[in-house]
């Protein structure tokens, strides 16, 4: 009976759109910026702590983009072929001599330019003889010379602070020299999952029972972000249990995520445990799937409440944790980008929330799964995006519609 009492309270709050919700979750995260060292082969995924500006010019010196002849271009005769004597031969990695005036070196890609030479000339364009080079008539001046500073320059700003390291980013901060990275702390986020219900995988599973998905998936979503799992397994459907769990919880990490027992029957108690232990914010959102999310703070720190269902816990986290969880680990929350596509489908019954139908685009066209259940997972790991439709909003086949590859929505 005080379980029913206990969830009345919250039957009431009104739903919140989409748009609206992030904005409230995301002026409400405050960024844990722990600054640490790393070396560059570990800092994939990390977000980084400084700004970031080279003190070189990259490439360091003019260097020949292709194996061929490097000339002076005052050598040349105009608009007709010239022969020259070949006088050095420049590989890359060598320091080369100046280049004698009236004569050409053989160089190769990569190769440092002499000084003297302003031009390369590719080899498929010359002949050699005992006598000489014979080069081609039509030369443009500093032709296929890679100049100094062409890429990269010194003093160039490179990354700002909160950036998500990537791995062409690794490749840049490598190119100007950088070994070592400041990059924040990995966030510590812990992961509970509730329900009586819930059996591990590897477990027998016995009469009523589930496989606990959402937690192998949970941690797979936040070793993407770089961040730190901290496991606190199951918890039983009892407010007393929950209320534990998320008392540890909060003592060892920096927010936590759980899953279920955000609805509104009796065996739900992570509302009523987040309003003992410290202040529900919000719980209803103008979402489908993933209506039922809780957000709130035990103690200080902060917590999702994802609903039960897999589907739901999924895009919850990509919508409204994963950019959440970017902010507090200190990073840029990028805008996901959306493309228009043709929709392969009819979806006639206009809906009062936004949905995220799991879908398939492929050959310029969306097709979604005909079943949208929220308890459905393998749509979601077929699927290779979401189609957002609005509320209110009908699609006719051949229509164009808003399409979030999962790209955009994960790591
Ligand atoms: P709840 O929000 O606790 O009512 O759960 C909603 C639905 O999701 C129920 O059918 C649960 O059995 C299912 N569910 C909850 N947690 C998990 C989980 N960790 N793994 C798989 N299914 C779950
Ligand atoms: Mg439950």
């Amino acid at each position: 009976m005080t379980d029913v009492v206990e969830n009345q309270k919250f039957k009431v709050q009104p739903l919140i759109p989409v748009s609206k919700a992030l904005e409230l979750l995301l002026a409400d995260a405050k960024a844990i910026q722990l600054v640490e060292q790393v070396a560059l082969s570990s800092v994939l995924g990390r977000t980084l702590a400084e700004q970031i500006i080279s003190t070189v010019d990259v490439p360091p010196q003019d260097n020949s983009s292709m194996d061929g002849y490097a000339v002076n271009f005052a050598s040349l005769e105009p608009n007709k072929p010239t022969h020259l004597a070949l006088s050095d031969r420049i590989a890359a990695g060598d320091i080369p001599r100046v280049l004698t005036v009236g004569t050409v070196a053989r160089i190769f890609t990569g190769a440092e330019i002499p000084q003297g030479a302003d031009t390369v000339i590719m080899q498929e364009q010359v002949t050699v003889s005992e006598q000489g080079v014979c080069l081609p008539a039509k030369v443009i001046k500093g032709q296929n010379i890679r100049p100094k500073g062409q890429d990269i320059q010194t003093a160039e700003p490179l990354f700002e602070r909160g950036r998500k390291l990537q791995p062409a980013d690794i490749g840049v901060l490598a190119s100007v020299g950088i070994n070592k990275i400041s990059v924040y702390k990995p966030l510590r986020v812990a992961i509970v999952s509730t329900g009586d219900e819930l059996v591990e995988p590897g477990e027998e599973l016995g009469a009523g029972k589930i496989y606990n998905s959402n937690r192998a998936m949970l941690n797979a979503l936040i070793l993407q972000l770089g961040m730190k799992v901290i496991d606190l397994g199951k918890v039983a459907d009892t407010l007393e249990a929950t209320k534990a769990a998320l008392k540890m919880a909060s003592e060892r990490a920096d927010i936590i995520i759980s899953t279920g027992g955000v609805s509104v029957g009796e065996e739900d108690h992570i509302k009523a445990a987040v309003d003992s232990l410290g202040k529900l914010d919000m719980w209803r959102i103008k979402l489908k799937p993933g209506k039922p999310l809780a957000y709130g703070k035990v103690n200080t720190v902060p917590i999702f409440g994802l609903p039960g269902n897999p589907a739901s816990a999924l895009i919850t986290f990509c919508l409204f944790a994963r950019p959440y969880l970017t902010k507090l680990q200190g990073g840029v929350v990028e805008t996901v980008l959306c493309f228009k596509v043709i929709a392969n489908f009819d979806h006639l019954k206009a809906g009062t929330r936004e949905e995220y139908l799991r879908g398939v685009y492929q050959e310029g066209k969306v097709e979604r799964f005909s079943n949208q259940s929220s308890g459905m997972l393998s749509t979601a790991s077929r699927a290779n995006g979401l189609v957002v439709i609005p509320v209110d909003a009908q699609v006719h086949k051949g229509q164009l519609v808003d399409f979030i590859p999962f790209s955009q929505l994960l790591g």
